[in-house]
């Protein structure tokens, strides 16, 4: 439900998306011409949003292009996750073992020791002195450095995912649009071989078909760019908190915390969170 909800609302920001692209990509390269980086002497490359940039050098635009995308597109796709969790959390956020990082609840839950809860995979006991002294105990920090580093590379893989789906595949997304047009009945203008595009695109006549085949040659490329590079941000994302979730870089790391409420689970002797009432036990245990 929180999947889909997020995916509709990805699906609506991208439009608005994609002109934070263009006008952060425009902003970029003026920028990279005032500070000489843009070779003003191999002559220009195209015009965004009115302003002609120069062609050379094509690192710029890969560079200016990244950043752009991963800023406008990855807080877009930042905001979906965050949809996605709030939704879909019935069961609130995880309770995450601080010193493994493995997702407590998805391995059944802890077991008990003398010492308090035990983590079910890594079977270190929260209250054991070691982990309690290796760990600052106070207040979970209001983000939590692992959530900066792994939304670090979701925007980045976003970012490059557009920028090369942008620079290689929108010609390609354009003729298929043009074929399905043409597969489907509409009709293009062919002047020897070649196609001629008009005012709203290539397809011609007055006929719903041809202004929806305009439509997805104007704009389904922008779409078909942003699903794609969404789905490579989703695999990056399913990456870093999956396996790589268990990193010390990508991971939770510091006391092992109620995923309810945030409440240090450091020599607990219940099973019942104390200040949310969350079920902390193995299943096997009830
Ligand atoms: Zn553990
Ligand atoms: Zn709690």
């Amino acid at each position: 439900m929180g999947a889909a909800i997020a995916s509709v609302l990805f699906a609506l920001l991208i439009f608005p998306a994609r002109y934070a692209v263009l006008y952060l990509t425009r902003e970029g390269l003026r920028l990279a011409t005032t500070l000489g980086v843009m070779d003003e002497a191999n002559g220009l490359g195209g015009q965004i949003l009115g302003y002609n940039y120069f062609r050379y050098p094509a690192w710029a635009h890969w560079v200016i292009g990244c950043l752009a995308a991963a800023f406008a597109l990855g807080i877009s796709f930042a905001c979906c996750l965050v949809v996605a969790h709030r939704i879909s959390g019935s069961r609130g956020r995880a309770t995450l073992c601080g010193i493994c990082g493995t997702d407590v609840d998805k391995h059944g839950g802890c077991t008990m020791t003398a010492e308090g809860l035990q983590c079910p995979s890594c079977r270190t006991a929260f209250g054991d002195r070691e982990h309690a002294n290796s760990t600052t105990v106070g207040e979970l920090p209001l983000v939590p450095r692992y959530v900066l580093s792994r939304l670090l590379a979701v925007i980045v893989s976003i970012g490059a995912a557009h920028v090369f789906l942008d620079r290689n595949m929108t010609m390609h997304f354009q003729n298929a649009f043009l074929h399905l047009g043409e597969a489907t009945g509409s009709d293009v203008m062919r002047l020897s071989g070649r196609i001629g595009i008009g005012p709203h695109g290539p397809f011609y006549g007055e006929s719903v078909a041809a202004s929806f085949w305009n439509t997805m040659y104007g704009y389904g490329p922008t779409y078909v760019n942003a699903i794609f590079a969404g789905l490579a941000a989703l695999a990056t994302y399913g990456l870093v908190s999956g396996p790589l979730g268990r990193t010390r870089f990508f991971g939770y790391r510091g006391p092992t915390r109620c995923g309810g409420c945030g409440y240090s689970l450091a020599n607990l002797n219940s099973f019942c969170c104390p200040e949310c009432g969350r079920n902390l036990a193995k299943e096997t245990e009830l």
